[in-house]
């Protein structure tokens, strides 16, 4: 049993870069991959998430090209030398590149298209985030780009520039690489705060209110463990004509049910009211998205008053109806909570938006290694592949430096 550790990748990055462009480098840039604590399936309902940026991140270095070409490299894809060499940003856009570089030149894409001047670049990029397992590597990926492209025009992550950079990675996943994406992941990749979560509420649809909220785990002893299950299961839909499954299912289900109660959003349906509707999918998925949205609220209440006990009852309440309601656990994920709470953590859940990924627990920090050595014990036990750990401090958003 190890602990996946959170590894400054910037040097790694840099070397890679300078070998492949024979140039040095002028920019190194860092965005956090990030864990969602609670709130999940709420963010596409008006509700409100709380996510934390993880100490795991993705490096993008950056070296400016004079003859305007782009050449995107990945040390997570190393047989895929250079991944993309388009002749110019403008080359950049959607259909290109259905590959994981469509994440990195969809940025340079979308920045370009928002009016920053872009120019040609060599990049590299170098990550200690999981990929694929719910963690936001893909967030990470973009705003780390993102971030490098700003760095080499000398405009600090902040402000307009900040918001800018969220717009355009979200931007590039749903237009460029064409996946759904809420904001969610970009939001906290730039806005994450060391010692904080970022609760964000998308009542008021596209742009989220964003606000910080203390999270001081170490002075109370405690820890987040994360633990990736390695499991994905496949989602793909099986053609126009076939029934939306998981993820777009579950929106499908969602938007039915608010039609139902007669709501412009879940957010907005009343307890009394869903219990009302007539037994089936959209009466669960409406008791999942309400009482969900209540979790949030109570949750950040009960970090404010430090009450451990309510924090991990909420937490096993969000699994339970991720589970029974909304339907989007898995076999894995239910052992690795149950293995997790077995031994003594204060609570834990499926975070993400399901069938696969990884959950979160809550423990005193001096069980940890316990904790995470019961979950590996469990799986072993089951016949599964060894999930991977990650201790979480809240860390900061997307940020570049001059090399
Ligand atoms: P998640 O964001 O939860 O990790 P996604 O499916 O949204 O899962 O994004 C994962 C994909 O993002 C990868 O399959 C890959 O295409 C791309 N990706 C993320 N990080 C990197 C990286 N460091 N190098 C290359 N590709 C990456
Ligand atoms: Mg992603």
């Amino acid at each position: 049993m190890g602990f996946l550790a959170a590894l400054d990748r910037g040097p790694s990055a840099r070397a890679a870069l300078e070998a492949m462009s024979g140039a040095p480098a002028q920019v190194i840039a860092r965005a956090p991959g990030r864990v969602n604590l609670i709130g999940e399936h709420t963010d596409y309902n008006g509700g409100a998430v709380l996510p934390v940026a993880l100490p795991h991140a993705t490096w993008a270095v950056a070296a400016v090209r004079t003859d305007g070409r782009v050449r995107v490299r990945s040390l997570q894809r190393r047989h895929d030398e250079v991944a993309v060499e388009l002749p110019s940003v403008a080359a950049c856009g959607p259909g290109l590149s259905p590959t994981w570089a469509g994440y990195a030149v969809g940025v340079l894409w979308t920045l370009a298209r928002a009016g920053v001047p872009v120019p040609g670049l060599d990049l590299v990029v170098d990550s200690t985030v999981p990929l694929g397992a719910g963690l936001s590597s893909s967030a990470a990926l973009e705003c780390a780009v993102g971030a490098a492209v700003l760095g080499v025009l000398g405009r600090p992550v902040a402000g307009a520039d900040a918001d800018l950079l969220v717009d355009a990675a979200v931007a590039a996943e749903q237009q460029v690489v064409g996946a759904p994406t809420g904001g969610m992941d970009q939001a906290v990749a730039v806005h994450g705060r060391a010692g904080h979560a970022v609760h964000l509420d998308f009542a008021t649809g596209a742009a989220a209110a964003r606000r910080l909220v203390a999270l001081p785990l170490h002075e109370r002893g405690l820890a987040l463990l994360v633990t990736d299950t390695r499991v994905a299961h496949a989602l793909a839909d099986g053609g126009p004509d076939a029934e939306p499954v998981g993820y777009a299912a579950r929106r499908a289900d969602c938007e039915e049910a608010a039609r139902l109660l007669g709501v412009p959003s879940l957010r907005e349906a009343v307890p009394d009211a869903v219990e009302a509707l007539p037994d089936g999918r959209p009466r669960r998925r409406a008791r999942h998205v309400v009482s969900e949205t209540a979790r949030v609220a109570a949750f950040v209440a009960a970090l404010e008053r430090d009450d451990r006990r309510e924090l991990g009852r909420l937490l096993a309440g969000s699994h339970a109806s991720l589970r029974d309601d909304m339907e989007v656990s898995c076999p894995e994920l239910d052992l690795a909570v149950t293995a997790a709470t077995g031994a003594g953590a204060l609570g834990a859940r499926m975070t993400g938006g399901g069938f696969g990924g990884s959950t979160v627990a809550l423990v005193d920090e001096q069980s940890l290694g316990q904790v995470a050595a019961a979950v590996d014990e469990a799986f072993e036990r089951e016949g599964l592949a060894a999930p991977q750990h990650l201790v979480v401090e809240a860390s900061d958003g997307a940020s570049w430096s001059p090399v």
